[in-house]
């Protein structure tokens, strides 16, 4: 069908389908608001289509392969064959679900579904152009928009995505074949957690990094067993350098490194670069993982008068309205945390200002979790944080080696730990390390949510033997009464 330059008009123009902007859709559907939605590529966006879901599928399946083949203490001798091209369908098969899934309940909450790219050609006026020969484009005249138009992953000079051994996640997680080796670019949660699958699937995988440890921005307890898995795992590290360049070899490619300016070796004192020589690596495939940058350039903001900040994110306020009443901004375009359940709940908040409810972004209760081997969770602020905003903190920790359930998973290295304010024993944050450490994390994001105390958390019955009983443990130890282990 040609589509010619008709113009509509609707109360909400939602732009970009992913979790910020499918779940804003929704919800306005939900309080009864004409609302169209606009995609211009996958319904669900980076999240559902080449982020959270299929890396996190990745990281089960080869989970699976990894322990079943390294569970000799157990009694079982394995050796699992990998079929990656038939790991990558079955992935592609949960992503298809999601995805027409968060199709059918656009429609069934009365969203109005348009294909094409969406740009603001005035205050109230956007051109949505629909793609291949002939197809056009059209108007639509808006009471309201949210920018939902998320992140592209950022490219660094010499390594161009379209060439083919120059790798972004999305490539990665779509190749069909386990590459002999790779490098990775950046040890950030993207590039960690992709180092881990290649590492489990038997790829000989470098990570280079320009600082001087993995997960720039985490405290180092946290790191520290996830460092030592990747290690045990075969991964080699290589910090303090930035990739530069890479050229054709026979076998392969070869990659050249530069010292990074004022960076230091893990753990170690800042060198000059110049003490330091250029590294050269000899690899099959480059993943780049060096971060993300918002999607705003493209969508011609200043047609409706938006800002944005020198990074191209749009600032937007407690409501996520952004310097323009009419117009709001969610998810990774309007700023970090880039994660999709930040999108999400600020897709709704926006979605229920714009009916007229009162609602405002709280991000005191934002959880956050990193899917390495094993996991982190984190929630709220740590004893640092806490200090540095005027509080008197107890803190308390609990081993994982010194959980029965964690034995029975032979899976001890980590911990748990909570911080709280002294006076009032309220629950400011905790920090996890374990394996699902992803959902353990959510029950003390429920106690900040709450503002329930370690004592309440403490006197929570946990099921036995569970995990969670490390969060139990943790805050008795805040108490000084863990049964589990010593309390200091
Ligand atoms: C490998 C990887 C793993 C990740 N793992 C996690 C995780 O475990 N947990 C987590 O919380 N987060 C994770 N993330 C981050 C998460 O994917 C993002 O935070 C989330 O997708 C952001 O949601 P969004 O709605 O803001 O944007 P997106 O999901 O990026 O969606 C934006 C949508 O807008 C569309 N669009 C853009 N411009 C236009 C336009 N002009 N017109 C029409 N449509 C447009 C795009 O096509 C896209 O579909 C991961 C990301 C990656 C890359």
């Amino acid at each position: 069908m040609v589509v010619g330059d008709v113009t509509t008009g609707t109360d909400l123009l939602v732009i970009g389908a992913g979790p910020g902007g499918y779940v804003a859709a929704i919800r306005a559907g939900q309080l009864d608001l004409d609302v169209t939605l606009v995609e211009k590529d996958a319904y669900g966006g980076t999240c559902l289509n080449h982020g959270c879901i299929p890396s996190k599928a990745m990281i089960t399946a080869t989970d699976i392969a990894h322990g079943a083949g390294n569970a000799e203490a157990m009694g079982i001798h394995a050796d699992p064959a990998v079929d990656l091209s038939q790991m990558v369908d079955w992935k592609d098969g949960v992503v298809d679900q999601l995805t027409s899934g968060v199709e059918k309940l656009c429609k069934a909450n009365q969203v109005t579904l348009l294909e094409g790219t969406a740009t603001f050609a005035g205050e109230h006026t956007a051109r949505i152009s629909h793609s291949g020969d002939g197809q056009g484009s059209e108007s639509i005249e808006f009471e309201h928009a949210i920018v939902a138009t998320g992140s592209r992953p950022i490219e660094i000079p010499g390594f161009d995505y379209d060439d083919e051994p120059v790798l972004d996640s999305k490539q990665a997680l779509a190749l069909e074949s386990v590459p002999d080796s790779l490098v990775v670019v950046g040890a950030g949660y993207i590039g960690m957690e992709l180092a881990s699958v290649f590492a489990k699937l038997g790829t000989d995988v470098t990570v280079i990094e320009m600082l001087d440890s993995i997960l720039p921005g985490y405290d180092d307890d946290l790191k520290r067993p996830v460092k030592q898995r990747a290690t045990e795992l075969g991964i080699d590290f290589e910090f303090g350098y930035t990739a530069s360049a890479w050229h054709e070899e026979e076998a392969g490619i070869r990659l050249r490194a530069e010292p990074a300016e004022g960076a230091a070796t893990d753990g170690g004192q800042a060198d000059a670069a110049t003490d330091r020589e250029p590294i050269e690596l000899d690899t099959k495939k480059v993943l780049v993982a060096v971060g993300r940058q918002p999607v705003s350039e493209t969508l011609d903001l200043d047609a409706v008068g938006v800002d944005t900040d020198d990074r191209g994110f749009i600032e937007t306020d407690s409501h996520a309205r952004t310097t323009v009443d009419h117009v709001f901004a969610v998810g990774d375009v309007a700023g970090e945390p880039m994660l999709a359940h930040k999108g999400s709940m600020e897709g709704q908040v926006a979605a229920e200002v714009i009916a007229g409810e009162p609602s405002a972004i709280d991000h005191q209760a934002m959880p956050a979790a990193i899917f390495t081997d094993p996991e982190i969770g984190t929630v709220g602020m740590t004893a640092s944080e806490a200090h540095e905003a005027g509080f008197e903190t107890i803190v308390g920790e609990f081993p994982l080696r010194a959980s029965g359930r964690a034995l029975t998973l032979d899976e001890t290295d980590g911990f748990v730990k909570i911080v709280a304010d002294e006076s009032e024993g309220y629950v400011l944050g905790a920090q996890i390390v374990a394996p699902e450490a992803s959902e353990l994390i959510a029950e003390l994001g429920l106690a900040i949510e709450l503002g329930a105390t370690v004592e309440d958390v403490a006197s929570t019955v946990h099921t036995h033997p569970t995990l969670s009983e490390a969060v139990m443990e943790a805050a008795e130890n805040a108490l000084g009464h863990a049964i589990h282990t010593l309390n200091r």
